[in-house]
């Protein structure tokens, strides 16, 4: 348990809303997801790129070694800038532009993760233009449910995700008569902030039945791929700083049947990154409404969309008072209801010019901000810059 040092000095310097990522929590995070991998023979980790893409950041993730998940040619640059060698690169998306599957292949990544038949069929096209092989593997949807919020489970029948089980053995016959893919694995990803192992254990029991089935026709397979969606805790970030990953791992190990010499890859991104961020917002206004006390930041939805989009809980502390805590709704200065951040929050005593501290924001955070209402974007400060 540890609160991160907020240096207020130093953020008073700055200009608000800005990104602050704590680099003792990131490296501590990133030394026990490798530790606890490590635990295991085959178990390669990949960062899935989306959650935060500062080059920093992706600098750090690279140095200790995991490989990168990207889900467009965008991702795909910015890991390679940040020096992901291409063979630790994975690639999905529902919906890949050619000009993205040609930059994969130019690159030469490890592994296209397809989730189509059309999909499949235009990377066999472009890699043979280029004289390629590319190497895929499907993106399977196995149909189970994942205790998250609606927005964020991807592996039911009804999702857009992946290739449903049923024609999971006809896409692999018709990949293994193509002369320029090379079918090595089947990936999943059921969803994002799953704190229910039971879940990823629903999955390696559908991965145990397909293996089972495909291993009955002859079918070898060399890599699974589980994706990522490990939770982190929203509630008490300073308590729980860095994610169950020893637990996590030992639930696809205790139950994935995984055959000799098979690899099973993970892609985590907001277990990563999460909770080494933190919105640092200023007060503009303390406004008192018919029965209540409002907060108005500095800081809006279009730094940090969560809120606004999955009903999403952020902590969020006054780091510049300790005055008696009241309650207040924390809103944000953009022209849109859904723009607050939290109802009836207990802070310390707020004043205008305080600073603000939105917790476990370092994924799904500085990198989905946007221009609306034509604000700046946030700038992101890692600890050890300041
Ligand atoms: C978003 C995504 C991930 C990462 O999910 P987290 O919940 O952030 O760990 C992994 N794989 C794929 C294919 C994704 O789309």
């Amino acid at each position: 348990m540890r609160d991160p040092i907020f240096p207020v000095e130093k953020f008073r310097t700055l200009r608000t809303p800005f990104y602050y990522y704590d680099c003792q929590t990131l490296n501590e995070t990133l030394t026990c997801i490798r530790q606890e991998a490590a635990k295991h023979a085959n178990f390669v980790v990949h960062y899935a790129v989306k959650a935060n893409a500062h080059p920093r950041i992706l600098n750090l993730i690279c140095q200790s070694g995991l490989g990168a998940d990207c889900v467009s040619g965008g991702e795909i640059r910015a890991a390679l800038q940040a020096g992901f060698p291409a063979e630790k690169i994975v690639f999905a998306g529902v919906g890949k532009a050619d000009w993205e599957i040609e930059l994969g292949l130019e690159a030469g990544i490890f592994c296209f993760n397809v989730e189509s038949v059309p999909e499949l069929e235009v990377i066999n096209q472009l890699a043979a233009d280029k004289g390629k092989v590319a190497r895929v593997a499907f993106r399977i949807n196995p149909d189970v449910g994942a205790h998250t919020h609606a927005h964020i489970t991807t592996g039911l029948a009804e999702n857009k995700f992946g290739i449903s089980m049923r024609d999971m053995d006809y896409v692999i016959d018709l990949a293994q008569g193509m002369e320029h893919v090379q079918f090595i694995g089947l990936h999943f990803h059921i969803g994002s902030q799953i704190l229910e192992m039971d879940d990823f254990i629903a999955l390696s029991n559908r991965i145990n039945e397909l293996q089972d089935k495909l291993e009955a026709r002859g079918i070898q397979i060399d890599h699974i791929n589980v994706g990522g969606g490990l939770g982190i805790d929203y509630q008490k970030p300073t308590e729980h700083p860095i994610p169950d990953f020893a637990t996590f791992f030992n639930t696809y190990a205790s139950h994935l049947q995984l055959r000799a010499g098979q690899t099973l890859h993970f892609e985590l991104g907001r277990s990563v990154v999460a909770q080494c961020g933190s919105l640092i917002a200023k007060v503009l206004y303390v406004k008192q409404g018919t029965d209540k006390q409002f907060a108005i930041l500095d800081a809006g939805m279009t730094d940090l969309i969560r809120p606004a989009l999955y009903q999403a809980y952020h902590q969020t502390d006054n780091i510049t008072s300790e005055g008696e805590v009241r309650k207040y709704d924390v809103v944000g200065p953009i022209c849109e209801s859904s723009d607050v951040f939290g109802k009836d929050i207990p802070l310390n005593e707020v004043k205008r010019g305080d600073l603000l501290a939105l917790r476990s924001a370092g994924a799904y955070g500085e990198i989905m901000a946007s221009g609306y209402n034509c604000r700046e974007l946030p700038k992101g400060y890692l600890s050890d810059e300041l």
